[in-house]
């Protein structure tokens, strides 16, 4: 029976380089955003070229899409990790957006291709997942059987031509459901969507696993014996299948027909080792001293909006509260901090290498670290913008000079958790969080003007009339303090249904927000808000926490159900968990004869758990006393040590010495610096010197956001130049920022403008001087993928006011003369454009009315015979000179129809110059009529020509 439980074969896929990368060149326009999110080389990824001489090639693979993660810092600090192994090659893989599944399966194009080498998954010896959120693994057996790869690890581990399959990240302790399904079940042998599991913090252990594989693949090892080496040599090192686990009572069903028996099933009984090399529970791993490991300073700058010239700097790792619903806190223990030295080090060459003018402080709460003071002074001082994201209201209700500091640093909007809606409720959730201090922090807010208020909110299931009444008396005092203030603050709620996550005191807790949706609650929270002026909102629905749940509390018999949802029902996550969802995965727990009931009840405390062969640090024993207190509503202090706290050990086991808690429960944060201080910053910052570069940009990065190059080459200049590292500020503006504001993509190349700005200072004045710049020129070039840059001038004052904007419209063979010049008609009649149309020399002019050319949207353009010889794929070019009204896309499609994408997309658009209004009335040398352009930037008319008797006489070339 099991040798056909699975008639699953990989999908057939694309096994070249060449193949993938052919396909791609010729059917990117179909895919979204063009398919800039499998294009690559991004700066700081690695060259193609390297991929052959490698020793090691290591995928890094994500679950989502390249725009969800695209903030996210976790892949490319996979990537720089790996990449300090020698001779180790890394590349990217993303979940395909919706539309492009489809398109890429069909093609045989594997959905995990690596975006800069276009190398099929297969290529790689190591595929490294890196996994953020439980959702994520829904996409994980679709991923795998469109990338080509068998789904399980005993099929896998056969095949020497096949990577490894490892995963790692923030929620790689909750994976039990992709480690099945097992024998019990039915499916003998067959186990595993994974080959093993990096438990706990990379830093080391990906290192040292990828060292046990080059090694072993050298040695030309089998695959399993290379994986057993890794057993006692990689922190954190989890192979599920050397781990038995042993249900209650089988099932007896047939599984391949996916019907069950009816019988439930009964839980886990029993965990052992199968093997006596295997640690057992796997201790999960942690970088106790965050100095010797880098945070992240090479990531990619990805083709995405929102990411470019924004970084992130892990300040700290792991939080010294004991929230009992919060993951992060007990898997991450203890806390730990990096040194404000080693960040300004990590600062610099993260600000040279990704471009930044923002910089994030990476932490839990970033008010807990002891150089917070000075971190924030020299940060400031260095970056155009210091991100603050989270903080904790109880720090914050005894520090009022932090909000007077984030006032000035120009942090507007604060986001803070108060997380139960009554004291009583936020003891079960150990908040250790009382209403003074959130009114306290208020207060502090309110008075110092911020604009944004966001308090988080968590439905428990627990909420009581008295609950209600409480957070109603809250809210009208809030609504108070703001009329008393006469703060404009806009307040948010939101409310979020409780998640039990494992390795927590609540995973012992009966999962009520999965077992009921608490809409009812939400109705309540809601009301009081808007009764109070606030504005009220709802972050996950039922569903989503009911499958969240499920899949955290799962075990290795849902695999099956895993594996049906994404491949036999085609289900990919991307942001929504629909009812029907919710309904097929109760029909995939019936014909397994599971019962969700069993995952969601009350635990007690011998309850074996499907991850109690792994060790987070903190006892289970441990958990099982917070578990007391939080349903006694009761709460101790955390252990960090506080003004007028006398902080404690609670005896929680994550910290490894006797030192290392003395640390925690002494810990102190410096004194804060005067705001004096901070105010000098704030007032150089505004000596500001402005550095404009002219570039031209190549066809390869036409579709890429134009803010992007500005970033790319501010890059550049500091990375051929590190003495301007401490000046630059950030990227003001570019000259094709009115193209961003009209809400599409703006797809051509050639010339663009940057202004770049700077603290102005005598060293920085010299350091940017045009003299001095060009003669760095070629270095600086050195560092510029896919642009050119063609001039610097410093202090260039505002961007100057275009005109006009000359472009080069190069269409594809197959459109005639005839053909444009009818389109082109109909567009300017569309647009009541008034003209003339001429034959001058073999061109077709449309020569516009001067009297229109006023509020004209095309004031000239002409077509003309390509150049053969430079341009073999194209007959005839457009030159247009148009205003900042005019839209390219929208001409394009009145020139081809909606429906040619391809040539929407794939038409080469040159912008050859800007040019403003000519004041000085001269006349065109040749032709006499009035030249109504000068030049801004870009090509030049002729001398005392003007544009159609420069295009005329081949000054601007056809
Ligand atoms: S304060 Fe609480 S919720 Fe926030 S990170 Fe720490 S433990 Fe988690
Ligand atoms: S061992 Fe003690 S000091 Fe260390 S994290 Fe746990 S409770 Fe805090």
């Amino acid at each position: 029976m099991q040798t056909n439980v699975f008639p699953i074969k990989p999908h057939d896929c694309l096994k070249s380089s060449q193949e993938i990368r052919r396909w791609y060149d010729e059917n990117y326009h179909l895919l979204s955003r063009a398919g800039l999110w499998l294009k690559g080389e991004e700066p700081n990824t690695m060259e193609s070229a390297l991929f052959y001489q490698a020793e090691l090639r290591f995928l890094v693979c994500r679950l989502s899409t390249y725009r969800d993660v695209s903030v996210s810092i976790s892949h490319p600090l996979v990537a720089q990790i790996a990449q300090e192994v020698k001779g180790a090659f890394t590349d990217f893989a993303f979940l395909p957006p919706p539309k492009d599944l489809g398109i890429m399966t069909a093609a045989h194009i594997p959905l995990w291709s690596g975006t800069t080498t276009k190398e099929p998954p297969c290529a790689f010896d190591v595929l490294g997942i890196s996994n953020s959120f439980v959702l994520e693994l829904l996409n994980l057996p679709k991923l795998l059987h469109f990338s080509g790869i068998p789904l399980f690890k005993n099929e896998r581990m056969m095949r020497q031509d096949i990577p490894f399959i490892v995963l790692g990240g923030a929620s790689s302790a909750v994976t039990s459901v992709l480690h099945g399904p097992t024998k019990e079940q039915g499916f003998g042998d067959h186990c595993g969507l994974v080959d093993a599991v990096f438990i706990g913090e990379g830093e080391y252990s990906i290192k040292q696993f990828l060292e046990i594989v080059k090694k072993g693949k050298s040695a030309g090892l089998r695959k399993a014996d290379i994986l057993r080496a890794c057993h006692g040599k990689v922190d954190g090192f989890y192979e599920p299948d050397k781990y038995e686990h042993r249900y209650e009572m089988t099932i007896q069903s047939r599984p391949e027909m996916w019907v069950g028996t009816g019988k439930t099933q009964g839980g886990l009984i029993e965990i052992s080792p199968k093997e006596p090399y295997v640690s057992y529970p796997v201790k999960s791993a942690t970088v106790y001293d965050l100095d010797p490991v880098r945070t992240l300073e090479s990531g990619p700058i990805w083709y995405e909006t929102e990411s470019i010239g924004t970084g992130s700097l892990q300040i700290s790792n792991g939080c010294p509260c004991f929230c009992s619903f919060c993951a992060e806190s007990w898997e991450k223990k203890p806390y730990r901090e990096r040194s404000l030295s080693k960040l300004l080090e990590a600062l610099k060459a993260a600000k040279a290498q990704q471009g930044l003018d923002t910089v994030n402080l990476f932490s839990f709460n970033f008010n807990t670290h002891t150089e917070l003071y000075p971190m924030i002074l020299s940060f400031y001082r260095e970056m155009g913008s210091v991100s603050l994201k989270s903080q904790r209201f109880d720090l914050l209700s005894a520090d009022r000079f932090l909000v007077e500091v984030q006032q000035i640093i120009g942090k507007t909007t604060v986001s803070c958790g108060m997380e139960g809606i009554s004291e009583r409720l936020r003891r079960y959730l150990h908040k250790n969080l009382t209403e003074e201090q959130i009114y306290k922090a208020c207060e502090f807010l309110f008075e110092k003007g911020i604009r944004e208020l966001k308090i988080f909110l968590i439905c428990t299931g627990l909420e009581q009339s008295e609950d209600f009444s409480e957070f109603a008396r809250f809210a009208k005092r809030l609504d108070d303090l703001k009329r008393m203030m006469d703060s404009n603050v806009r307040m948010i709620f939101s409310l979020t249904p409780l998640y039990y996550p494992p390795h927590t005191p609540l995973q012992f807790h009966e999962c009520l927000t999965a077992i009921e949706d608490k809409k009812k609650i939400g109705r309540e929270v809601e009301r009081i808000c808007k009764f109070h002026g606030m504005e009220f909102r709802e972050s996950a629905s039922y569903e989503e926490i009911w499958l969240t749940q499920l899949l955290a509390m799962g075990d290795r018999r849902l695999t099956p159900a895993l594996i049906r949802s994404s491949i036999t029902e085609g289900f990919v996550y991307y942001h929504a968990v629909s009812k029907e969802l919710l309904r097929n995965w109760r029909i995939y727990l019936t014909d397994l004869g599971l019962a969700e009931e069993n995952y969601f009840c009350a635990k007690g405390k011998e309850y074996v758990f499907p991850w109690d062969d792994i060790d987070p640090g903190v006892s289970k024993k441990f958990l099982w006393e917070e578990y007391g207190r939080s349903i006694h509503f009761d709460e101790r202090e955390y252990c960090l040590g506080r003004p007028r706290i006398e902080a404690q050990c609670l005896g929680c086991g994550a910290c490894p010495t006797p030192a290392h808690i003395r640390k925690l429960i002494h810990h102190t944060v410096n004194q804060p610096f005067l705001k004096e201080e901070i105010l000098r910053i704030a007032e150089r910052k505004r000596n500001k010197l402005v550095l404009r570069v002219v570039v031209e940009i190549e066809s390869s990065l036409r579709l890429v956001p134009k803010r992007f190059v500005g970033v790319a080459a501010a890059r550049a200049l500091m990375l051929a130049i590190p003495e301007v590292i401490p000046y630059y500020q950030s990227l003001s503006a570019h000259m094709r920022n009115f193209a961003e504001e009209a809400a599409f993509a703006d797809f051509t190349h050639g010339i663009n403008v940057y202004h770049l700005v700077f603290l102005s200072e005598d060293k920085s004045k010299d350091l940017l001087k045009g003299e001095f710049l060009s003669l760095r020129a070629n270095h600086i070039q050195k560092y510029c993928r896919g642009f050119r840059i063609r001039e610097f001038v410093s202090d260039s004052g505002d961007m100057p006011d275009v005109h006009g904007i000359l472009y080069k419209v190069r269409f594809a063979k197959e459109f005639t003369e005839s053909f444009l010049r009818q389109k082109l008609g109909e567009y300017l009649h569309a647009n009541y454009v008034r003209h003339t149309l001429l034959k001058r020399g073999g061109q077709t002019v449309f020569k516009v009315d001067t009297k229109h050319k006023k509020n004209a949207v095309v004031f000239y353009a002409s077509i003309c015979k390509a150049n053969q010889r430079e341009e073999p794929v194209t007959e005839f070019t457009l030159f247009m000179m148009v205003s900042k009204r005019f839209h390219m896309q929208e001409f394009l499609e009145a020139c081809y129809g909606f429906e040619r994408r391809k040539e929407i997309v794939c038409t080469q658009i040159e912008t050859l110059g800007y040019y403003r209004k000519n004041q000085h009335g001269a006349r065109c040398a040749v032709c006499n009529e009035s030249i109504s352009e000068a030049l801004l930037f870009g090509q030049p008319f002729g001398e005392n020509q003007c544009l159609m008797c420069s295009i005329d006489r081949g000054k601007i070339s056809c």
